[in-house]
């Protein structure tokens, strides 16, 4: 497929694109401040920032290009606007919180655990550069289980993406943790979404759950 990637130099770009290369896709990388006239790609992905993300699948979307977006930080209007832009263009737009396939089955296991233990916190710890907080996948994992469990966010060098889930009854508890040591976690999942994209009705999707 030929990519366009946002967010080319950032943490998580730095890896994906040299692994979506390998696995046979023409990628082109996108930087703060380049604006290369978006036609003829397949798809877009991106990993930028809060601020950015918006704007890069607003013009995306415009030029009928499907969008895979692993940013994280999106408000509901966001959202809701992505949604009707993807709608009206007839695309797919996928918002993906977390890629790495063990936070996604921590979260269905979260969800699981909440139906015999609705006593539950979220602990999410990353990396002190994360400019949002709580973490996509910490609000992802709240929703799942019921919409109700307060979230504690830890930002401090050292970290990558871990988040703990824990569970509290008389007598017991139960936590569910998942660790991301390495930003090679994301890339299985992303590759996962561009192949089944053309598979999306058009509009919003929500999480690779769809996918598996
Ligand atoms: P990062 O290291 O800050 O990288 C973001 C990159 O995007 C930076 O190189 C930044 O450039 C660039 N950028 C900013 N505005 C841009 C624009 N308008 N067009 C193109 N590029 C732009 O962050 P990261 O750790 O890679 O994470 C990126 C996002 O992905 C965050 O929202 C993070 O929470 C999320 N994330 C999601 C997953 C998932 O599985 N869904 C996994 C990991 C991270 P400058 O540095 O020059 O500003």
């Amino acid at each position: 497929m030929k990519i366009v990637l946002f967010g080319r130099d950032g943490k998580v770009g730095a890896v994906l694109g040299p692994r979506l290369a390998e696995a046979g896709h023409a990628v082109t990388g996108v930087e703060v401040g380049e604006e290369p006239e978006l036609r003829g790609f397949d798809a877009a992905v991106d990993f930028t920032t809060p601020a950015a993300v918006l704007g890069n699948t607003r013009r995306a979307l415009g030029a009928g290009i499907p969008c895979v977006i692993g940013t994280t930080g999106l408000t509901d209007d966001g959202l809701a606007g992505l949604d009707e832009l993807a709608r009206e263009r007839g695309v797919p737009c996928l918002v993906v919180p977390n890629f790495a396939i063990g936070a996604v089955l921590m979260m269905r296991f979260a969800a699981e655990a909440a139906r015999a233990m609705p006593h539950a916190e979220i602990v999410e710890l990353h990396h002190e550069t994360k400019l949002d907080a709580p973490s996509g996948t910490a609000k992802a994992t709240a929703a799942r289980m019921g919409g109700n469990v307060p979230i504690h966010s830890v930002r401090l060098p050292g970290l990558v993406a871990h988040q703990e889930v824990i569970l509290g009854a008389p007598g017991q508890t139960l936590t569910i943790r998942h660790d991301t040591t390495s930003r090679e976690a994301f890339v299985p999942g992303v590759l996962l979404a561009l192949e089944r994209l053309s598979s999306l009705p058009s509009g919003l999707t929500v999480g690779l759950d769809a996918l598996l």
